[in-house]
């Protein structure tokens, strides 16, 4: 496991990368293809599976690609999967996706006892420039139908519709939704302050809203 640092959540206790290489999403903002992992085909890292992972621990998995994303060997996923689940069974895995349709594929007994889906929506408006992922609708239609614990995490935030963005997350259910913006300067259409804040005022009443330190270039709550 790798220590949490940088932009990622301060909740977490670290990052396990086990699935590597180019993720065919190309979101313009991904900071990872600005890190040199772009041109590398999708691979099992035989290092990072045999890592030793602690027990008690909070773990991002595969912060540096998407590993629900289609391109992605099912016998991949199967061998992260019985890793996490077999070897290290104390931890609380953190399964963070833009196509959870392909996660709620696994049956949740596959699933570590301690799981949580994590799912980006930036918006919920369609920006076909800006990610290849799928549209925010068939996330949220996903999501609903997964029945462990969830989390949403709304970053980098890009402009939204406050009445049908804030209802299709809450139907949703996450435990928590996480709020961040871009932190590489890529011109995205953001919201404004007084957007942010609105947004923040609905939800908060019916989960746990994180708000990460990188959201205060746009909003200073
Ligand atoms: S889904 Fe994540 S890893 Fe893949 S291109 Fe988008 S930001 Fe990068």
């Amino acid at each position: 496991m790798n220590k949490s640092t940088g932009n990622m959540y301060e909740f977490v206790d670290g990052r396990w990368n086990p699935v590597k290489g180019k993720c065919l999403y190309q979101c313009s903002y991904c900071y990872v293809g600005r890190w040199g992992q772009k041109q590398n085909p999708i691979h099992l890292d035989s290092g990072e599976l045999r890592k030793n992972l602690g027990g008690n621990n909070f773990i991002f998995v595969c912060s540096g690609c998407d590993l629900f994303h289609p391109s992605v060997p099912w016998d991949f996923i199967a061998e992260v999967f019985r890793v996490a689940r077999e070897k290290y069974p104390e931890n609380t895995y953190l399964w963070h996706t833009k196509n959870p349709a392909r996660a709620i594929e696994i049956p949740m007994c596959q699933y570590p006892k301690k799981s949580v889906l994590c799912v980006t929506m930036e918006s919920n408006w369609y920006f076909p420039n800006i990610s290849e992922a799928p549209r925010f609708f068939d996330r949220v239609d996903a999501l609903k139908k997964y029945t462990g614990r969830k989390m949403i995490t709304i970053e980098p935030i890009i402009d939204f519709n406050l009445r049908t963005f804030s209802r299709d997350i809450l139907e949703c259910e996450p435990e928590q939704v996480n709020i961040g913006a871009d932190s590489g300067n890529n011109h995205l259409p953001e919201p404004t302050p007084e957007k942010i804040a609105a947004l923040i005022e609905v939800l908060r009443p019916h989960t746990r809203v994180h708000l990460k330190k990188n959201l205060a270039r746009i909003y200073k709550g």
